[in-house]
């Protein structure tokens, strides 16, 4: 059957994975991306960093035939680092070993590698396109570049690839109405700095910080780890870079005290940090700067009823579904919609009308899942984790894992270390937190529980997982 040529709006991280994955099956692709070229030009990122890859991020670079790529510049993270407002810390393993972790990388890294990729599997990618309109009676779409210039190009069919400020999603929502919601989140975050160890000014590091350095050549603090300082209604977080430093995010809240409102300057900022995450102020010598100098990130959940429009057009990653970054899968489930759309256009390629309604009808109750998750782990994160209650709870998940392979799997290893489809991992949690609930009330630790007679509860109550592949 003939394949369409395809357009690709957007050249991020999930528009080239997309490409790549498209251009290895024999499809002509055409990308456009609004940006300069980053491998001449440089990264210009605009959001985080560095983002967190699990398993169905690692499934598509696989496909892709990137995985040693990445591997070489992904740092470990074997759990979260906790630190409490005095300094102390204490390692939550996500998984059971090493086998079971996440791994920081660079979103420019990343993003070049998968430009490289699309480019090497036989994909045209046009820089300084940036979308500018769509005439639906002949598919010709306009881009500008820079200068304000111009250009056409003409196709069957585009899938948009331009994250949540989708400039094709308004083009099609001319043509449908998609149904569109933006749910904000109320907060919003700030990036600053812990440079690389060998990049702190002579003697500015307190002693007790230069101890902690020992296991890691040239961090500053534990390098495989995600590092969160829980304060309840807001939060810090760390991942570790390749060279030697940290980003540090700081999560805030919108409005109240404190706030992005009410921490308006760099004194509030230091007084904030100060009080706060003393134990992080050192590490971050221009504080100061980088609060004032680095812009503040708008969070929030994009809803839509429909992601396509009649097999001419579609809807991928944040363009369809941007969701809150706390379950760090924002990447790693667009990176899911790129392998299962390249499978569904392989398997038909003649009928994208098809194609598109059965990838909308399989995705979208994943993404609704994972965007829920992303919102409850927020909570988990910024208040829970060093809750006495969360780790008794937290405790009897994993020993009933390990009592019941299989059947019984803490909801963070189903979205993180599988790709069991969200939905499932979803109403799965579901079930089994309200259990943990019910069962760990009022207790202070796993001793004081009748484990016979929860294990047989769990026999009599919960199915084996299906396996996926
Ligand atoms: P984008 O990465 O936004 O790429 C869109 C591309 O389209 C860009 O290159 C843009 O320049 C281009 N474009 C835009 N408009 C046009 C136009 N009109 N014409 C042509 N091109 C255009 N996810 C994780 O999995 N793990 C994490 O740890 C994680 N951490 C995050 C932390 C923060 C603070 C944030 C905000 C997000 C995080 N995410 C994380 C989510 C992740 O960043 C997104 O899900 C991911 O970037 C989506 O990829 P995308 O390709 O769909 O969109």
């Amino acid at each position: 059957m003939q394949k369409p040529i395809i357009t690709i709006i957007g050249a991020g991280l999930v528009g080239s994975l997309l490409a790549t994955l498209l251009a290895q099956r024999g499809f002509k692709v055409n990308v456009f991306e609004r940006r300069p070229d980053p491998r001449r030009a440089g990264f210009l990122g605009g959001r985080s960093i560095n983002l967190a890859l699990a398993e169905r991020g690692w499934n598509g670079l696989r496909i892709a035939g990137m995985q040693e790529r990445m591997q070489s510049i992904a740092v470990m993270m074997r759990g979260r680092m906790v630190h409490d407002t005095n300094g102390r810390t204490n390692l939550q393993r996500y998984g059971r070993d090493d086998s079971e972790v996440i791994w920081s990388v660079s979103r420019g890294a990343l993003n070049m590698a998968l430009v490289d990729a699309a480019e090497a599997a036989g994909a045209t990618v046009m820089f300084d396109r940036g979308l500018a309109g769509v005439d639906w009676s002949d598919m010709r779409l306009e881009f500008r570049d820079r200068d304000g210039n111009t250009h056409m190009h003409q196709s069957p069919v585009v899938i948009g690839a331009d994250g949540a400020g989708s400039a094709l999603r308004s083009e099609m929502a001319r043509q449908l109405d998609l149904g569109e919601r933006f749910e904000p989140l109320g907060h919003g975050y700030k990036e600053l700095e812990i440079p690389a160890l060998r990049d702190f000014p002579a003697g500015s590091l307190p002693s007790p910080l230069i101890a902690a350095t020992a296991h890691g050549d040239s961090y500053a603090m534990e390098p495989n780890a995600l590092h969160i300082w829980p304060r309840g209604n807001y939060m810090c977080i760390a991942l570790p870079n390749a060279e030697g430093s940290f980003t540090v995010t700081l999560f805030l809240p919108n409005d109240g005290d404190p706030s992005l409102a009410s921490v308006a300057d760099a004194d509030a900022a230091e007084s904030l940090f100060q009080r706060d995450f003393p134990d992080a102020l050192p590490l971050i010598p221009e504080l100061r700067k980088d609060y004032m100098g680095n812009p503040t990130g708008l969070l929030g959940t994009l809803y839509l009823d429909r992601w396509q429009l009649d097999g001419r057009a579609l809807l991928v990653g944040d363009a369809s579904h941007a969701i809150v970054p706390f379950h760090g899968q924002g990447m790693n489930s667009g990176f899911e919609d790129a392998v299962e759309l390249a499978d569904l256009l392989e398997s038909n390629p003649g009928d994208t009308r098809a194609v598109f309604a059965e990838f909308e009808k399989r995705r979208k109750p994943n993404a609704n899942a994972i965007a829920a998750m992303a919102l409850e782990n927020y909570i988990e994160m910024r208040d829970r984790v060093d809750d006495a209650d969360y780790l008794v709870m937290r405790e009897l998940d994993r020993v009933l894992a390990d009592r019941h392979p299989g059947r019984w799997v803490p909801r963070y290893w189903m979205v993180t270390f599988s790709r069991i489809p969200y939905r499932i991992a979803f109403e799965r949690g579901e079930i089994q937190s309200a259990w943990l609930r019910e069962w760990t009330h009022g207790k202070s630790g796993i001793d004081e529980l009748d484990l016979a007679a929860i294990d047989a509860y769990v026999k009599d109550n919960l199915e084996f997982l299906p396996t996926y592949a």
